[in-house]
C-alpha cells in the first residue's frame, strides 16, 4: 500500500523532466545518417542513393543485415561502424546529420559539395548536453523523496524494485562467465575472420524456418480473417496450450480483441468487471503471420494480466513486480506460435542455435547497460560536469568496460561501441530491462521443461507484485540467477562445435 503514496514533487519540475525527454526524443528521432552520401577512399558510395538510416537502430541493423553479403557486406559493416565511432566522439560533421546536402567520408572524416572539400565543424557535443539535460531535470526532484533520493534509486529500487548494485552484481557474473571466450570463438570461425567489434550483433546463429512465408500468410488469413475470428478463437488457444475447457473460456472471456492502427500492443484491466484488450493488425486480406506473432505475443500479456488481477489473494498487490515479468509470459506465447498452429518443433539444432544466439545478444546488451549505469553515477559524482566533460566520461566508462570484459574475446581494446545506443540519450536507465527480462524469462522457461504448463503458469502468475527476488523463489524456488542461460550456452556449445 506503501507504494500508492508517492512523492509530492512539484509539478515545474515534473513538467521540466519531460520537456527533457521530449527534447531528447526529438533529437534522436531526428538523428538519421543519409547513407547513399557516404564515400570511401577510392570515391565510391557503397550503399543505395536513397537509404536513411536512424541512429542506432538502423545502423545496427543494416550491420546485421551485411553478414549475408559477401560481396562487399565486411567494408559496408566497417563504414557503418566508422560512423557510429564519430557519432559517439562527436566528431561528426554537424551539416551531415539528417541531411543529403553533403557527401562525406567518415574514414577520412573529409566533407564535400558538389565535388569539393568543405570545411565543416563537428557536432557541438549536443548528443551528451541531452543526457545533462535529463540529468539535471531529473536531479532537481531528489530532495522531494525521503528514500529513493536519486534517480538511480529511482529507477531501480523504485519502478524496477531491485536496487541498481544487485543488477551490476549480477551483469557482472554474466560478463564475466568463460564460456563467451568459446563463443566467440565459434563465431570467428563461422565468420572466416577475427573477430570485429560490431559482430556484438552477429546474428548468424538464427535458424532458417523449414516453412515458407506465403504458407504461414496463407494459414493465418485463412484462420484469422478479422478482430472477432482471433477472438472467438482465444479459448481455444488456451486449451491447445494445456487449459482445462472452463478455465480456457474464463480466461478468454476476459479479454477483447480489437484491431490497431501501431504494430499491436496489450492494455491490462484496473478492475476485474472490465476486460483486457488486445491490439494487433489486421489487414482487409486478414491476419499475416507477422501480425499472429505479435498477437500470440499480446495475448500471453493479456493472459498475465488477467490471471494477476483475478487470482492474487489482495487486490493491493495485484499484477508483477515489473515489466520484465509480463514481458516472460508474452515471450513464452509468442515462441509457441507455430505449435499452436499445428507445427511441430523437433529440431533441436534449432534451440542449441537459439540458445547461442540469446546468449550472444545478453552478452552485448548487458554491456550496453553496465555503460548507461556506470554514466549515470559518474554524473552524481560529478553534478557539475559540462557537456564535453560527460562526453570524455562516457566514452572512458565504455572503453573501460569494454577492457574489462570484451578485450579478450575480440582481441581489441579501447573500443567506444557500447557508448552508441539512442536509449541512454532519450531512455535514461531503460537498457537494463532487456537483459534483466531475458534472464527471468530464460530462468522461466527452463523451470517449466517437464511440468504442466497451464498449471504452473496459473500459479506463477498469481503471485502478485512482490518484489523480483522473492516472486522468483515463489515462481522457480530459487533466486534471480545467470545460470540457466551460461549452462544453457556451454551445452549448446557441445553440439555445434
Ligand atoms: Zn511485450
Amino acid at each position: 500500500m506503501g507504494d500508492v503514496f508517492t512523492a509530492r514533487v512539484p509539478a515545474e519540475l515534473t513538467q521540466a523532466i519531460s520537456l527533457a525527454e521530449t527534447n531528447a526524443d526529438i533529437y534522436i528521432a531526428e538523428y538519421n545518417v543519409y547513407m547513399g552520401h557516404l564515400l570511401n577512399n577510392e570515391n565510391q558510395k557503397l550503399f543505395p542513393e536513397d537509404m536513411v538510416l536512424l541512429s542506432h537502430w538502423n545502423l545496427r541493423d543494416e550491420i546485421k543485415s551485411n553478414y549475408a553479403n559477401l560481396e562487399n557486406g565486411l567494408e559496408k559493416q566497417d563504414m557503418i561502424y566508422t560512423v557510429m565511432k564519430h557519432i559517439i566522439n562527436q566528431t561528426i560533421p554537424e551539416k551531415v546529420i539528417n541531411s543529403g546536402e553533403y557527401d562525406w567520408n567518415p574514414i577520412e572524416n573529409k566533407v564535400y559539395q558538389d565535388g569539393n572539400e568543405v570545411e565543416l565543424s563537428a557536432e557541438p557535443d549536443t548528443r551528451y548536453l541531452q543526457i545533462l539535460n535529463n540529468f539535471n531535470a531529473n536531479k532537481a526532484t531528489d530532495e522531494y523523496y525521503t528514500d529513493y533520493n536519486t534517480f538511480i534509486k529511482r529507477a531501480f529500487s523504485g519502478a524496477k524494485e531491485i536496487p541498481q548494485e544487485e543488477i551490476e552484481k549480477l551483469f557482472d557474473e554474466y560478463l564475466s562467465s568463460p564460456v563467451v571466450k568459446e563463443v566467440g570463438k565459434v563465431i570467428s570461425k563461422r565468420l572466416g575472420r577475427d573477430l570485429k567489434p560490431y559482430d556484438i550483433w552477429y546474428d548468424g546463429f538464427k535458424a532458417r524456418s523449414s516453412i515458407s512465408g506465403e504458407t504461414l500468410n496463407e494459414m493465418t488469413r485463412e484462420k484469422y480473417p478479422d478482430a472477432k475470428a482471433l477472438e472467438a478463437d482465444l479459448g481455444n488457444i488456451l486449451k491447445k496450450l494445456g487449459w482445462e475447457k472452463e478455465r480456457a473460456e474464463f480466461i478468454a472471456s476476459k479479454v477483447t480483441v480489437d484491431p490497431a492502427r501501431g504494430s499491436g500492443h496489450a492494455w491490462g484491466a484496473e478492475m476485474k468487471a472490465e476486460n483486457a484488450h488486445l491490439r494487433t493488425r489486421i489487414s482487409s486480406k486478414g491476419m499475416d503471420y507477422k501480425g499472429y506473432n505479435i498477437a500470440i505475443h499480446e495475448f500471453g500479456h493479456n493472459v498475465e494480466q488477467t490471471i494477476s488481477l483475478h487470482d492474487v489473494d489482495y487486490y493491493m498487490i495485484n499484477g508483477v513486480p515489473n515489466t520484465a515479468f509480463t514481458e516472460a509470459l508474452a515471450f513464452i506465447f509468442q515462441k509457441r506460435d507455430l505449435q499452436l498452429l499445428g507445427f511441430k518443433n523437433d529440431n533441436l539444432d534449432k534451440e542449441y542455435l537459439e540458445n547461442l544466439d540469446l546468449y550472444w545478444s545478453v552478452f552485448e546488451i548487458m554491456g550496453v547497460s553496465m555503460v548507461d549505469m556506470k554514466v549515470w553515477k559518474w554524473l552524481y559524482e560529478n553534478p557539475e560536469a559540462t557537456a564535453s566533460q560527460l562526453k570524455e566520461a562516457t566514452v572512458s566508462i565504455a572503453k573501460e568496460v569494454w577492457n574489462k570484459y570484451y578485450a579478450e574475446v575480440y582481441g581489441t581494446t579501447d573500443e567506444a561501441i557500447l557508448a552508441i545506443y539512442s536509449h541512454m540519450i532519450a531512455s535514461p536507465l531503460y537498457l537494463t530491462n532487456y537483459p534483466f527480462g531475458h534472464l527471468i524469462d530464460f530462468q522461466i522457461e527452463q523451470y517449466l521443461v517437464g511440468k504442466d504448463f497451464s498449471d504452473e503458469v496459473d500459479r506463477i502468475w498469481s503471485i502478485g507484485r512482490l518484489t523480483p527476488e522473492i516472486w522468483m523463489q515463489e515462481a522457480v524456488k530459487e533466486s534471480i540467477s545467470i545460470k540457466p542461460m551460461i549452462e544453457a550456452a556451454e551445452e549448446a556449445l557441445k553440439h555445434i562445435n
